[in-house]
């Protein structure tokens, strides 16, 4: 999520230090100053820090400002942080190069605090907002796990990364057991509320850095485990089976146990050309339904 209790990072970028320390002055209130006094030193940081905003400097002896920024917005890392150029530069021309190369505002030297000061922070709290929408697109609305958008573009590059290593990969389908008589016997918002409980308790199982649990729809989540064998997959979904009996949440509707529980598929795939997600993920779903079969409230793997 964005954090903003994080002060913003600003990347200021300038041949000369004694244009950086002014813009260090002004600026200073409004977040971390970062400072380059290269283009090439400009584009590393760019990449290593990831700044909030760019105030660059167009005549540098290396690579000229207009060339940095038409390489931050080439490369996919940095092509979201807002560029602003601050130079002596003020023909028409210039500022329209500077706009071309991918900047969003030119600010004319000799500088006022005032104006630099507003600009700056039109365009950092514009990217904050931008940022926390996008955070937004990749989460779930009722229960604040990722969806199943972000679960697909995740798994995919996870498993391109495992397949280039020769590594495991496992998967874990988690359906809520006779969910359709939780939400016909205590109501829809009871059963959202459920959701949002046994989401957060398969959350809370989930720690590696790797790993990601997202809903995937209706009453089922999804798990992707990163460098996982067969053997720690299955521990970690019993670990989850268990927490979710574990909440008591009442459950007297037809067919359930008394209380919430879930059943979960695992499946396992030391990736390689042959192997693939979808195959994976079939695979867990049959295992899920072996669970179900078996009466629930159980884990099932291969
Ligand atoms: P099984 O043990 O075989 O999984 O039975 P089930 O009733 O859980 O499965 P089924 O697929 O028949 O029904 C799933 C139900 O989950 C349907 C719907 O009532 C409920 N459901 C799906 N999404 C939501 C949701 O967002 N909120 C609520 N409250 N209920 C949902
Ligand atoms: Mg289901
Ligand atoms: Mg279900």
């Amino acid at each position: 999520m964005a954090d903003f209790a994080v002060p913003p990072k600003i990347l200021i970028v300038d041949d000369d230090p004694a244009n950086i320390d002014l813009l260090a002055a002004i600026l200073e209130e409004d977040g971390e100053i970062l400072f380059a006094t290269s283009g090439k030193a400009a584009l590393a940081m760019a990449e290593s820090e990831r700044p909030d905003i760019v105030l660059l400097d167009v005549v540098m002896p290396d690579l000229d400002g207009y060339e940095v920024c038409r390489r931050l917005k080439d490369n996919p890392a940095t092509a979201q942080i807002p560029v602003v150029f601050i130079t002596a530069l003020d023909q028409e021309t210039d500022e329209e190069a500077g706009l071309a190369a991918g900047a969003v505002d030119y600010v004319a030297k000799p500088i006022s605090a005032p104006i630099t000061r507003a600009r700056v922070r039109t365009h950092m709290e514009l990217k904050r907002h931008r940022d926390h929408l996008a955070e937004l697109a990749y989460l779930d609305g009722l229960t604040g796990v990722a969806n199943r958008r972000r679960f697909d573009e995740y798994a995919e590059l996870e498993w391109r990364r495992a397949r280039r290593h020769g590594r495991p990969v496992s998967v874990l389908m988690v359906d809520v057991d006779e969910f359709k008589h939780f939400n016909d016997h205590y109501g829809h918002q009871a059963g959202d509320a459920c959701l949002q409980k046994v989401a957060a308790v398969l959350g809370g199982l989930v720690n590696r850095p790797a790993d990601l649990l997202a809903r995937y729809g209706g009453e089922e989540f999804v798990c992707v485990l990163p460098e996982t064998p067969a053997e720690g997959a299955r521990v970690l979904a019993e670990r989850m089976r268990a927490a979710v009996e574990g909440l008591g949440i009442a459950h007297d509707g037809a067919g359930a146990a008394g209380c919430v529980t879930i059943s979960i598929g695992v499946a396992t795939a030391v990736v390689d050309a042959s192997s693939t997600l979808e195959d994976t993920l079939a695979r867990a779903d049959a295992q899920l339904y072996r669970a179900k079969s078996a009466g629930r409230n159980r884990v099932s793997a291969v």
